[in-house]
């Protein structure tokens, strides 16, 4: 998967880096650390297709920061934490194109500092629930049975009720979270769309109904699910072919067994934006009608997305889902 892999000095003998060497069977390049190298020099994104190098290291300064507005349900603090960076996925619409200078994969193994600062908000904002949301930059389960933190995040949220923790992913590796007590504050979040729509944008991923299988094998095991319905592309079949998923879905899952189910129809920076009419001239994605409005958000106009978001709702409210659970994405 790796063509070279690089090791920080400092963390060379770490269990976790022990554990991913032993995983990848590679000899690492040793380095002092990890910004001397990733992103130094501009890698174009499609490079991660043939040449993707993973570097291992330890995240210096923050590692837990404030999510952005609407990020979860609402009333409620959210914030993300930093353990990786880029995906070996390829969704069309990924907000990691141009994100970073590189799609070179960064696993950082200090998840101790991390917990100290997600500890430190927890005793903040101790009249609060706070939620900390892993895989901002990266999907959260796909290599996660090489870089081996679930179970330390387990521990964590076990000694924290009050908190809240989400993984979230486009894979179908649940196999670490099966191996743990469900725990009610430790929510599994799927990315889904109709298979015909995941099949022309999710690159790498695995199909739609191999993830809702892995769904399936959490919900059996009594580990709490959340959904994502985003982002929705505008189509032709839009409405039939997300009938058909919840159809699908809920054949395996009853709706009000998910602790939410957000729903957004795609949106972008300029600059990503720019990237996908880079890397994916030919993408379906970009034949819909995309408004620039001030915010610098290129997007579906007002109309349009409150249409998409408003029917998409109703159709989740008739399967089933609870009411309160079910929230539109970034429109506020
Ligand atoms: S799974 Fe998420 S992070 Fe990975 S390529 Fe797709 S959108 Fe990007």
């Amino acid at each position: 998967m790796f063509e070279k892999v690089f090791v920080e000095k400092e963390i060379r003998h770490h269990p976790r880096t022990l554990h991913i060497l032993s995983k990848l069977r590679k000899e690492p390049f040793l380095i002092d650390q990890i910004e001397d190298y990733f992103g130094r020099v501009k890698k174009p994104y499609l490079q991660k297709r043939d040449n993707l190098n993973l570097f291992i290291g330890s995240k210096k300064g923050r590692t837990v920061k404030q999510a952005p507005d609407a990020y979860g349900l609402g009333g409620e603090p959210h914030y993300y934490f930093i353990h990786a960076y880029n995906c070996i996925y390829e969704c069309e619409y990924c907000y990691l194109q141009g994100y970073f200078n590189s799609p070179d994969m960064v696993f950082f193994i200090n998840h101790e500092d991390i917990a100290k600062e997600m500890k430190q908000l927890i005793d903040n904002n101790a009249e609060k629930t706070i939620w900390f949301h892993a895989g901002e930059f990266s999907d959260s389960l796909a290599l996660s049975h090489f870089t081996g933190e679930i179970p330390f995040y387990f521990d964590f949220f076990k000694d924290h009720p009050e908190a809240k923790l989400e993984f979230r992913t486009k894979s179908a590796n649940t196999r670490e979270i099966e191996k743990m007590a469900p725990l009610p504050n430790v929510i599994t979040t799927f990315s889904l769309s109709p298979q015909e729509r995941a099949e022309k944008t999710d690159r790498g991923c695995p199909p739609t109904s191999t993830r809702i299988r892995a769904m399936e094998k959490l919900y059996k095991l009594g580990h709490p699910i959340g959904l994502h319905l985003d982002p929705i592309i505008h189509s032709e079949n839009l409405f039939s072919e997300y009938a058909q998923l919840l159809d699908e879905l809920t054949e395996k899952i009853p709706a009000d067994y998910f602790e939410y189910v957000s729903i957004g129809v795609v949106r972008f920076t300029k600059e990503v934006y720019r990237q996908v009419q880079l890397n994916y001239p030919e993408s379906d994605l970009l034949v819909g009608e995309f408004i620039k409005p001030e915010d610098g958000k290129v997007r579906y106009p007002g109309s349009l997305r409150k249409h998409i978001l408003g029917k998409i709702q109703k159709m989740c409210l008739e399967k089933g889902f609870k009411n309160e659970a079910v929230y539109q994405c970034m429109e506020n």
